[in-house]
């Protein structure tokens, strides 16, 4: 397949909505700096081939993508036992709800809404430098060199009173170890990375490849745990549109309020679109329809 060409076309296709329709998060308001008419996309396939268009490799902040990530280290870290304070259910709520945590004692949904990536960074905390395994993780996925862009952490520390009301609930309910601060710190720079389309469509590469990393070989996670995060990605990876994903463009995929959405076709390839402007979701508007014609033109898809 004339992956290049393909990824062009699919820019060029887009190219006339930018700015047209949707918004850039605002409630960071570094993200809220962030110009909207900018569209990237980049694949990386099992066999190593790549291919980038449009602002491909422009770096943009990751945001809830990180959480692919942080849930992959804590699978790694923690087996089986990582499941004893977090769900593996689609929320239907928006990402950082509060609502089901009274009912349900603390204990979030599943590791892609705000409260279960915070439940998932606080083992992780007890176990290590949480935001230097991190950094040292990506780096290694992706073979480069991975920043956090200190501003955009800073200003969600600033901002973040949702998360800091999710953490401060989960302690209440004894359900995390670590002091709120110490756990807030690690997920606001986990989410505040900064990587481009190519690179997350390398990063993500294990997941395509049943755990096996992109460029090594050996295994990050197992295969078990892979097909695991890609199931959970199909459920819970896109907030409350995770079945309009499904229903549109049938990949595991998970996004990020700054408008990047990495999607994977297991045994073939990783891909990653970004731009800024989000539909009511917190998903980028531009993205999912690139998702969904290149799903319509390739005919991959998990169904
Ligand atoms: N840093 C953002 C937050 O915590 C991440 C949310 C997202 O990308 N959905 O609110």
């Amino acid at each position: 397949m004339q992956f290049q060409l393909l990824l062009e076309d699919i820019v060029a296709t887009l190219r006339p909505q930018l700015g047209l329709a949707g918004q850039v998060a605002n409630y960071i308001p570094a993200l809220a700096r962030v110009p909207a008419a900018q569209l990237g996309i980049a694949l990386r396939t099992c066999d190593g081939e790549e291919a980038h268009a449009g602002d491909g490799t422009t770096q943009f902040s990751i945001q809830s993508i990180s959480k692919l990530f942080t849930l992959a280290l804590g699978m790694r870290e923690l087996g089986e036992a990582l499941w004893e304070r977090i769900g593996r259910e689609p929320s239907g709520n928006p990402f950082n709800s509060l609502v089901q945590l009274e009912s349900e004692h603390g204990i979030p949904r599943n590791p892609f809404i705000n409260a279960g990536a915070i439940a998932v960074t606080d083992r992780l905390v007890s176990r290590f430098d949480a935001r230097a395994e991190m950094l040292a993780f990506l780096s290694s996925l992706c073979q480069e060199p991975v920043v956090v862009d200190q501003e955009v952490a800073a200003s969600e520390a600033a901002t973040g009173f949702r998360n800091i009301a999710l953490a401060n609930f989960m302690k209440s309910f004894g359900r995390l170890d670590n002091e709120v601060t110490a756990v807030l710190g690690a997920y606001f720079h986990h989410c505040a990375i900064r990587m481009s389309c190519l690179q997350l469509a390398r990063a993500t590469g294990f997941l395509s490849r049943d755990g096996a990393h992109p460029f090594t070989g050996a295994q990050v996670l197992t295969e078990r745990q892979a097909r695991r995060v890609n199931a959970l990605m199909l459920t819970c990876g896109t907030y409350d549109a995770a079945g309009e994903f499904a229903f549109r463009i049938g990949l595991p995929c998970k996004s990020g309020v700054g408008g990047g959405i990495v999607a994977v076709v297991p045994d073939r390839l990783t891909l990653c679109v970004w731009s800024p402007a989000l539909e009511h979701s917190g998903n980028s508007l531009l993205g999912m329809k690139a998702l969904e014609l290149f799903t319509a033109k390739t005919g991959l898809s998990i169904f």
